[in-house]
């Protein structure tokens, strides 16, 4: 059975560590081409005007992608 692999990186752990990673680069933002350093994990706003908070946009359950992308369903993570 193809288990789709961010299921796999959720699962080993991976994935965590990778959210991780992405909050470290935040104390001298790098997270994109601007790279201007700023130190979002004190509240400092960067270039871009983001601090620590995060902006979701939307999210839902969404699969009209291919299969590899959305695997079966949600239940998938439990
Ligand atoms: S502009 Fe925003 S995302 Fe880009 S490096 Fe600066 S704080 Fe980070």
């Amino acid at each position: 059975m193809y288990i789709p692999s961010y299921i796999s990186l959720h699962k080993s752990g991976k994935l965590k560590m990778l959210a991780e990673s992405l909050w470290q680069h935040m104390e001298k933002c790098d997270l994109c081409p601007r790279n201007c350093g700023a130190n979002r994990l004190i509240g400092e706003k960067g270039t871009c005007g983001a601090d620590t908070s995060l902006r979701i946009a939307s999210f839902g359950p969404h699969f009209g992608e291919e299969r590899e992308l959305v695997g079966k369903g949600i239940g998938e993570f439990s």
